[in-house]
């Protein structure tokens, strides 16, 4: 039997060799040490490599694994990054934070200890940290049923639903972030989660003398296989028309707009600075594929054995969100380096 998880998707292992990589590179590292622990008793920690000049006017700042299990490819981008990417130009910097949700990474979920999609857990100081879509509580029982997986019709009644209501309706229910349903897919949390409120903190003590602010934050499991879309989710001057069209930046999110997304902090942090925030998605499954393997792990997690990460849910999550195959992975590096670059090259040309 080979060991599960495998080496590159085993987080203590992809944690060393990162923290090894920004070390041989000459980065100075901070970590953020997080509560609780992985499956091998291991720490958990955000990691964060800065290249460059510790005071710099440009910062570009590049994440992995908000949704967990997805940080294994953010990570080989990153750890490409930091043998491959040359220093940065004068007065630029970059900032490589590994595993923002390293309870994820270790456990194989998207969501984190609390099952708290990361993504939509930077609400505003004082926001409400209750209520959901409207479509979301016609969701509920499709998305979440409080079973173990089980075969059970879900494509057949997801098509209904996608033929009766239309996708962006149904995709704005679903991912558009809920704050009501503590079990359910998308959930939000109900207080900022430790891993986002100790990044959020972290970054602002970074913030004074930047006076431009790119940042890239790495997922998969939208789009087609292979491929890469950058998702230009917020524009803000911080790179001109010709550095976005290199970049290949697409407008905003295709389908929905989440609540609590990280984009929002970012936002509130730069305050009147110029900022561009993209997301980099790399595809594996079609849609409805994906959100099934969300849907089976999820009651595997809180109906069968929540420890259990053989068990087939976790397996095909992992299969999902960072697929085994060299061809993939291959092409994920290389569109997420050459992301990097174009970004880079953009910031650094900017205006000052
Ligand atoms: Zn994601």
């Amino acid at each position: 039997m080979e060991a599960f998880p495998p080496a590159e998707a085993c987080y203590a292992r992809v944690r060393r060799r990162f923290l090894a990589a920004a070390r041989a590179r000459g980065a100075r590292l901070d970590s953020l040490t997080l509560p609780g622990r992985g499956p091998g008793g291991e720490a958990l920690a955000v990691d964060i490599a800065w290249l460059g000049p510790a005071r710099a006017p440009r910062l570009l700042v590049h994440t992995s694994g908000l949704h967990g299990v997805e940080g294994f490819a953010g990570s080989l981008v990153q750890r490409r990054l930091l043998e491959v990417l040359p220093e940065p130009p004068p007065g630029t910097a970059v900032v490589l934070v590994h595993g923002l949700n390293p309870w994820g990474m270790a456990w194989l979920r998207r969501v984190n200890e609390h099952n708290v999609d990361l993504n939509r857990n930077f609400l505003p100081r004082g926001g409400d940290w209750s209520g959901a879509p409207p479509a979301y509580a016609l969701l509920d029982p499709l998305l979440n049923p409080p079973s173990p997986p089980r075969a059970d019709g879900f494509y057949l009644r997801a098509l209904w639903l996608l033929a009766r209501h239309g996708l962006r309706p149904l995709a704005q229910g679903v991912a558009g972030g809920q704050y009501d349903y503590p079990r359910g897919l998308f959930y939000g949390g109900h207080r900022p989660e430790p891993s986002a409120a100790a990044y959020t903190h972290w970054l602002e003590s970074r913030l004074p003398g930047v006076e431009r602010l790119v940042t890239v934050d790495v997922h998969t499991g939208l789009g087609r296989w292979g491929r890469a879309m950058a998702l230009h989710e917020h524009t803000g001057g911080a790179l001109d028309a010709a550095a976005r069209a290199r970049a290949g930046l697409q407008p905003g999110a295709p389908a929905y707009t989440a609540r609590g997304a990280m984009v929002h902090m970012y936002r509130r942090l730069a305050g009147d600075r110029p900022l561009d925030v993209v997301l980099q998605e790399h595809g594996t499954w079609p849609l409805l594929r994906m959100l099934h393997a969300l849907r089976e792990e999820n009651r595997q997690y809180h109906y069968d054995d929540p420890q259990r990460l053989d068990h087939p849910a976790r397996r095909r999550l992992l299969a999902a969100a960072f697929p085994a195959s060299r061809r993939w992975r291959r092409r994920c590096v290389h569109h997420g380096v050459t992301l990097v670059r174009h970004l880079l090259e953009g910031l650094a040309g900017s205006e000052s």
